[in-house]
């Protein structure tokens, strides 16, 4: 028996019949049908009439013969998917869509395109407890031998392209939204920041109010393919956590993990092929729903339970888990705050002598020497077209860059500021202050500092491996972290450049950072939004 997770959003879990290895004999069809009959105990009651069936294959025999609607045709008509299909049942439920409104449905956009559709109308309802693609394939033999005609193919070939654009335009328009809920979370953090220190407590309501939107935002910002890929494409980073588990079989063999924000699910797949025996995938995001599709399609379903929630409400299968895997890191490590997640399924599910993976992390600074960028960036707002607009310096500089750092503008020797085993570090230690010193290669003026962070999987591994986000190797989504100086300082090489950096969060957006520098006398505060 595969568990998949809540495909309606609501937060329950339930239990989906096994699928299929794809045989499609005799046996296999049998079988299904067998298991409808045990599952379909429950009395189905008809999408068109109020007629109660006892089982589902008799659900759809009624369908047919008294409302001339064979669900499984209409299904391949609009080449529909599993929550395609969920959608269409809960839409004829919750409009009481007559036989003859559903199959007169006109070319073009269908009527249960929103998302809300996913909700059931019935409690456990048996329709959507079948599964879609056995369905199809045991008619799929008698529909083949009944009517091969070449229109015919061409129509379903047809309506496939049709349904495959109406899906892009879906996309495009799930892009916008995200592109708009991060312009909408900036300017909000914007707005916090300007805020930070004004803040009366008779405004806590609406801080409150508006991190609910932020946290909305920022997991609908994950819903978007375009996040997964750029994340998926970053080889450094995900050939690191592949490399960890595959090189370290005899860890993840019978064990049980769980994969604290799953995404694609990528992860969660590379610990079953590495042998995992369960693993419990996590999401709040709606990516979690292509994980579902993803997960099955590479037959890993009876080993990944996906499950969709923040790790801090969703409850677990089992009481315990072996080994925690998570892809957390944010910009300078510690943005977007998902740690905090991580330690909270640690200290809430991990087994005695577990471990998360990757266990250790560095943050790391260097001193930069780029004048052409200071330039470009702080002396440009000196003379804009024979104005004055150095006041704009005050706002440029706050806010730390993200961005590829060359190699030949760094001018000392790296140093490490913090490391944090993940393991056994405490959520206040997330928060902190470091004195750091910069051994200088260089004599020049120092116009930058740049953070960055490296990541170790070591604990009881018998093959270590470890990848970096420094500007001296292969870059990563990650880039580097620059804090401009905005008076760059003259250092002499040999020199070390002391300093003093603070981390903090910012209290009304705990997802956004505050990083102080002290350095000759001077303090800067950047955020990072
Ligand atoms: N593991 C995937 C995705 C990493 S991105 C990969 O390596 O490619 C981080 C994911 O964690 C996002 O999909 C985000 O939605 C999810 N996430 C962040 N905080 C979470 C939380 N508290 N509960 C559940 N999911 C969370």
């Amino acid at each position: 028996m595969a568990e998949c997770t809540d495909p309606h959003g609501d937060g329950l879990v339930e239990d989906i019949p096994e699928l299929s290895d794809g045989d499609d004999d005799v046996d296999d069809d049998e079988e299904q049908w067998q298991w409808m009959e045990e599952e379909d105990s429950q009395p189905v009651t008809c999408l068109f009439c109020d007629r109660l069936l006892s089982t589902v294959p008799a659900t759809l025999q009624h369908c047919t013969a008294e409302h001339q609607v064979n669900l499984v045709d209409v299904v391949r008509k609009h080449s529909l998917g599993d929550y395609g299909y969920i959608k269409m049942i809960n839409f004829i439920r919750s409009t009481k869509c007559s036989s003859s409104c559903l199959m007169g449905l006109p070319d073009g956009p269908l009527p249960w395109e929103s998302e809300d559709f996913l909700r059931p109308v019935l409690q456990d309802d048996p329709l959507l407890q079948i599964d879609l693609e056995e369905l199809c394939d045991s008619e799929g033999t008698c529909s083949s031998t009944c009517s091969s005609s070449r229109a015919e193919s061409y129509d379903v070939l047809l309506h496939r392209s049709q349904a495959a654009e109406e899906r892009a335009r879906c996309s495009e328009e799930a892009l916008a939204r995200a592109m708009e809920d991060l312009h909408k979370l900036k300017l909000l953090a914007q707005g916090l920041v300007l805020n930070a220190e004004t803040s009366k407590p008779g405004n806590l309501g609406t801080v409150a109010e508006l991190r609910e939107d932020e946290d909305e935002a920022y997991f609908s910002s994950y819903g978007h393919y375009g996040i997964h890929e750029e994340m998926l494409k970053d080889k450094v980073r995900t050939e690191s956590y592949r490399d960890f588990m595959y090189s370290n079989g005899e860890m993840f063999r019978d064990k049980v993990v769980l994969d604290v924000g799953c995404g694609t699910g990528i992860l969660s797949m590379f610990a079953a092929r590495a042998g995992a025996k369960k693993v419990i995938a996590v999401d709040q995001s709606s990516i979690i729903y292509q994980a579902m599709d993803i997960v099955r399609s590479n037959q890993l379903e009876d080993k990944i339970t996906l499950i969709k929630g923040r790790i801090e409400d969703v409850s677990l299968p089992v009481e315990k888990v072996d080994i925690i895997i998570s892809e957390w890191m944010g910009y300078f490590l510690l943005f977007e705050s998902m740690l905090d997640s991580v330690l909270y399924a640690r200290d809430l599910y991990l087994a005695d002598g577990g471990s998360v993976y990757p266990d250790l992390c560095n943050i790391s600074l260097t001193a930069v020497g780029d004048e052409l960028k200071h330039q470009d960036r702080i002396a440009f707002w000196d003379d804009v077209y024979g104005f004055n607009m150095a006041c704009m310096k005050k706002a440029v500089v706050p806010e730390a860059v993200v961005e590829v750092v060359k190699a030949d503008t760094l001018i000392s020797e790296p140093a490490v500021i913090q490391t944090f085993d993940c393991n056994s570090v405490s959520l206040s230690e997330l928060e902190f202050a470091a004195d750091f010193s910069l051994k200088m290669t260089n004599t020049t003026n120092c116009t930058a500092i740049v953070g960055y962070f490296d990541i170790f999987f070591d604990k009881g591994c018998s093959n270590k491996v470890m990848f970096s986000t420094g500007p001296h190797v292969t870059k990563t989504h990650w880039k580097q972290t620059v804090f401009l100086l905005e008076k760059p300082v003259p250092v002499q090489a040999g020199e070390e450049l002391e300093g003093k950096i603070t981390v903090r969060k910012n209290k009304k957006d705990p997802r956004s950072l505050f990083v102080t520098l002290n350095i000759r006398e001077r303090k800067q505060t950047y955020s990072l939004q």
